[in-house]
């Protein structure tokens, strides 16, 4: 028995003739009310509204580029089916020595029927001389008899038969209790696919790859607008605190500031530990104190004095770090670098600034 799992181009091709032709139509109608396909470029037709010619259009493209953003799932579900259906008939065996109720004779499989909510698999057996109907039997032999068919009109049983024309198959369900009948036609030429012309694909299949729905672009425009809001925002705090013009002195820089302010205090040995480099840089710091001041003073002029120098940068002594004994002061600084950081600092020159200014005027 053939595999259901086909080449992966059969999927491919089934998948773009599809698109193909559910395209075509669209396009068709659209040409047939007179409306161009690029509004951009070609006559409008003038009996009908701007928007209706839009909408038409749109929704042509939309069914483009949704067809090419599915067709990869599309396919391996298939796919997956197939190969899942293949387990099946791997898996169970179906029934010997089935014989034909009109001449006995031994059926043939035809084909399997996968109903999951009855069994995983049905069996269809065929009978060589093709006698109907055909038996469809469960995985342990047992028949499968179709639900009954019920008359739409009034529930009634149904008598049905069918006639072969040809390439027609006529089938006939006529009502016992009110006489309603139902005529289905089936047309059983057999329709070799035509080869996908290079054409088509590229127009219909190819030519919307990466392409976006028409609300996919809307909502792409207001995510666009949402991050150029947030930029502006960060930008108009930037410039409001003057973050950019906070200084950044690196390490070496910071020590050597440092050391030169506390000579010029009297004290002696200031240097940095090794730093840690954590979200925030910190570095413990140690500096001697030869004077004759007391452990209070050394330390308040200490911070004061520190304090004061780093301000306009963006390192901040850690004052509660700061500890006095027998003349050798240790404590730490830490670097506001990041974004949160630097503007706590903007925020705290800006308050400074304003109180000063604040101050030249009442002394003016
Ligand atoms: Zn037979
Ligand atoms: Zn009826």
């Amino acid at each position: 028995m053939k595999k259901y799992r086909k080449e992966d181009q059969y999927y491919e091709d089934q998948y773009d003739r599809s698109t193909i032709k559910i395209l075509k139509e669209m396009e068709g109608e659209i040409k047939a009310k007179g409306i161009p396909l690029n509004i951009a470029t070609d006559p409008l037709n003038p009996n009908l509204s701007l928007a209706e010619q839009h909408a038409l259009g749109i929704h042509y493209r939309d069914k483009g580029a949704l067809r090419a953003q599915n067709r990869k799932e599309a396919i391996i579900k298939w796919k997956q089916e197939d190969e899942y259906k293949d387990r099946l008939i791997e898996t169970y065996i179906p029934p010997k020595k089935v014989n034909c109720k009109t001449c006995n004779a031994r059926m043939e499989l035809s084909g399997h029927l996968f109903k999951p909510d009855i069994s995983p698999v049905l069996f269809v057996f065929q009978c060589p001389l093709e006698h109907k109907p055909n038996k469809v039997l469960f995985p342990d032999g047992d028949e499968y008899f179709f639900p009954k068919r019920k008359c739409e009109k009034c529930n009634g049983d149904l008598v049905s038969s069918s006639e072969r024309k040809e390439t027609v198959l006529i089938c006939k369900d006529e009502c016992k209790q009110c006489g309603h009948i139902v005529i289905d036609e089936y047309d059983l030429t057999p329709t070799e696919e035509k080869p996908i012309t290079i054409e088509d694909r590229k127009k219909y299949c190819e030519g919307f790859k990466n392409s976006k729905t028409f609300t996919q672009s809307l909502k792409d425009i207001a995510e666009l607008a949402e991050q150029l809001k947030v930029h502006q925002k960060e930008t108009e705090i930037k410039q409001e605190y003057n973050i950019d013009q906070i200084e950044k002195p690196t390490i070496p820089q910071v020590e050597q500031r440092l050391t030169k302010l506390m000579e010029e205090l009297g004290y002696i040995k200031f240097q940095f530990g090794k730093p840690d480099m954590g979200a925030h840089v910190i570095i413990e710091f140690s500096v001697q104190d030869p004077t004759n001041r007391s452990d209070r003073e050394s330390e308040k002029l200490l911070i004061k004095s520190i304090s004061e120098n780093l301000f306009p940068t963006f390192w901040r002594l850690m004052k509660q770090t700061v500890s006095y004994r027998l003349g050798y002061i240790t404590g730490k600084v830490k670097c506001y670098a990041d974004d949160g950081g630097l503007l706590k600092i903007g925020k705290e020159i800006k308050s400074v600034e304003k109180m000063d200014s604040k101050i030249n005027i009442e002394n003016q």
